[in-house]
C-alpha cells in the first residue's frame, strides 16, 4: 500500500456517510470518534497503512431477522431483531440488547461501535457488539414480553456463545427480558453456559452487575472532581432517565453526599427541589420496575415536586452536576449552553452518546469536566465481563470484591483518558482521551492479525 491511499477527515467522513445511508446516528459517533484519531494517526504510518480506522468503522457483521410472536389477542405481530457484531479484535463481541421502537440498524451500528472502544478502556478481553428490536415492551403483559423473547432468542442462538458473542441488558431489557432469553437459549442448545450477561445471582449472575453502569458513572465524575480538589459531597445533581442506570447513578450520588434534583422519562421529568432520597430512590426502582409505572406519577406520592410534560428535559434545572442517563441525543447545543450558563461544572455520561456533537463541542470548548459515555459508563460491561470470567470458573466472588474491581476499573479508564486526553495545562479532554486509548488497544491487535 502506499501513502497516497490515505485520505484526509473530511474525505474519510464523506465516505463513511455514502457508504451508510439515512444512518445518522451511526455517521455522528463515526464522526467524533474520527476527529480525535485523524489527530492520533498523524505521522503514524502503520495505522493509515493497514486502513485501521476504516475497518474498525465497517461491523464485521450485521445480522438483521423476523421476530414473530402472538399477542394475547392471538394476533400475530412482527418485528426486526438485530445483531451488529462490531470487532472482536480483543475478545468476544459484547454488548447489550436495547427493545425500544426507536431502535433501527443506525441505532445499533452506533452503539456497537461505540461498545468497541469502551470494552477496550476496560482493560478486559472483550470486543464491541449490540442487539435488539423495535419491539416495545411498554403497556405489554409479562406472557406477551416473555413469548415475545423466546421468538427472538429461537434465531439469535445461532450467532453468539460464551466464546462468540455474549449479550447483556440494555433499554427495555432488565433482568425479567434476560430471565427469559437465558431460559430459551438454555431450552434450545441444552448447554448452561454464560452466554449472556446480567443474569439472576440464582443463575449465573454476578452481585453489583445491576448498579455498576450508574454506580461507575458517578466513580468516574468522582474522579474527574477529584483533579480539581472537589468531591461530590454537597454538589447538586441533575439526572435524565429513571431506569436501571438513573436510578443507580441516583443512589450513588446519595450515597456519596450529594443531592439529585431531577429524574425522567420519555414524557417528561420531575424535579424534587428537596432532593430524591434513597427511600424516594427506592419508590422508583418500584414504579419502573415492578408496577411498570410512568414518572410522572413521583409528584402524587411526593409532594412538593413537580412534573414538566410534553417530552420535556431536565436541563435548565440548575445544578453542579449532570448525569444524562436516558438515551442518545437527548442533551443538545442549546442544553449545554443552559447547564454552563447555570454553573454547571461536570458531565459524565450514564447513557450512549446522549450529547450531540454540538453539545460535546460545546462542553469541550468550555473546557469543563466532560465525561463521554463509552469512558463513564464502561462499569456495567466491565461486572458483565466480571461475571463471564466468574461463569468461565464456575465460582462467584463477594460483593465487596467485585465494588473493588468496579471501583479500580473506573479508576483505570480515568488515568487512560487523562493519559491521552491531557493538554498539560491542567485540562483533560476525556473524549480524545477515550477515543485514543480505546482506539490503540484495538488497532495494536488488529495489526497484529494482519489483513483479516
Ligand atoms: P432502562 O430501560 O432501564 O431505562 C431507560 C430510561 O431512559 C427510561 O427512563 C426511559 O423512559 C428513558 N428513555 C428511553 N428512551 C428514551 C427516549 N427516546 N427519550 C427519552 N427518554 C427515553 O435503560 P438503561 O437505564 O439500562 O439505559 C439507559 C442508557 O444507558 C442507554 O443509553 C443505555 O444504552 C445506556 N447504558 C446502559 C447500560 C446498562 O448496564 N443497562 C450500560 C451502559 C450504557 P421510558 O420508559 O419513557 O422509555
Amino acid at each position: 500500500m502506499t501513502s497516497s491511499e490515505h485520505v484526509d477527515l473530511p474525505s474519510f467522513i464523506d465516505g463513511v456517510k455514502k457508504r451508510n445511508p439515512g444512518q445518522p446516528e451511526f455517521v455522528q459517533a463515526v464522526t467524533e470518534v474520527a476527529e480525535d484519531i485523524f489527530e492520533f494517526m498523524r505521522g503514524k504510518e502503520k495505522y493509515h497503512e493497514a486502513q485501521i480506522l476504516r475497518r474498525i468503522a465497517e461491523p464485521d457483521r450485521v445480522i438483521s431477522f423476523r421476530v414473530c410472536w402472538e399477542d394475547d389477542k392471538g394476533n400475530i405481530r412482527v418485528q426486526r431483531g438485530w445483531r451488529v457484531q462490531n470487532n472482536n479484535a480483543i475478545g468476544p463481541y459484547k454488548g447489550g440488547i436495547r427493545f425500544h421502537p426507536s431502535v433501527t440498524e443506525s441505532v445499533l451500528k452506533f452503539l456497537a461501535f461505540e461498545q468497541t472502544f469502551k470494552n477496550a478502556l476496560t482493560g478486559l478481553p472483550m470486543g464491541g457488539g449490540k442487539g435488539g428490536s423495535n419491539f416495545n415492551p411498554k403497556g405489554k403483559s409479562a406472557n406477551e414480553v416473555m413469548r415475545f423473547c423466546q421468538s427472538f432468542m429461537t434465531e439469535l442462538y445461532r450467532h453468539i456463545g460464551a466464546d462468540v458473542d455474549v449479550p447483556a441488558g440494555d433499554i427495555g431489557v432488565g433482568g425479567r427480558e434476560i430471565g427469559y432469553m437465558f431460559g430459551q437459549y438454555k431450552r434450545i442448545t441444552n448447554q448452561f453456559t454464560g452466554v449472556l450477561t446480567g443474569k439472576g445471582l440464582e443463575w449465573g449472575g454476578s452481585l453489583i452487575r445491576t448498579e455498576a453502569t450508574g454506580y461507575g458513572a458517578v466513580y468516574f465524575l468522582q474522579n474527574m472532581l477529584r483533579t480539581k480538589g472537589l468531591e461530590v459531597e454537597g454538589k447538586r445533581a441533575v439526572i435524565s432517565g429513571s431506569g436501571n442506570v438513573a436510578t443507580h447513578a441516583a443512589e450513588k450520588i446519595v450515597q456519596l453526599g450529594g443531592t439529585v434534583l431531577t429524574l425522567s422519562d420519555s414524557e417528561g421529568f420531575i424535579h424534587d427541589p428537596d432532593g430524591i432520597t434513597q427511600e424516594k430512590i427506592d419508590w422508583v426502582k418500584n414504579l419502573k420496575n415492578v408496577k411498570r409505572g410512568r414518572i410522572s406519577e413521583y409528584v402524587k406520592e411526593f409532594k412538593g415536586a413537580s412534573f414538566t410534560g410534553g417530552g420535556a428535559r431536565p436541563w435548565g434545572v440548575a445544578c453542579d452536576v449532570a448525569l444524562p442517563c436516558a438515551t442518545q441525543n437527548e442533551l443538545d447545543g442549546n442544553d449545554a449552553k443552559t447547564l454552563l450558563a447555570n454553573g454547571c461544572m461536570a458531565v459524565s455520561e450514564g447513557a450512549n452518546m446522549p450529547t450531540n456533537l454540538e453539545g460535546v463541542h460545546i462542553f469541550k470548548a468550555a473546557k469543563i469536566l466532560y465525561a463521554p459515555g463509552k469512558a463513564s459508563n464502561a462499569g456495567g460491561v466491565a461486572v458483565s465481563g466480571l461475571e463471564m470470567s466468574q461463569n468461565s470458573a464456575r465460582i462467584s466472588w463477594k460483593e465487596a470484591d467485585l465494588q473493588e474491581m468496579l471501583l479500580d476499573i473506573m479508576k483505570g479508564i480515568h488515568a487512560s483518558c487523562a493519559e491521552y486526553g491531557s493538554d498539560g495545562n491542567g485540562y483533560i479532554d476525556y473524549v480524545k482521551g477515550a477515543n485514543i486509548a480505546g482506539f490503540k488497544k484495538v488497532a495494536d491487535a488488529m495489526l497484529a492479525y494482519g489483513v483479516v
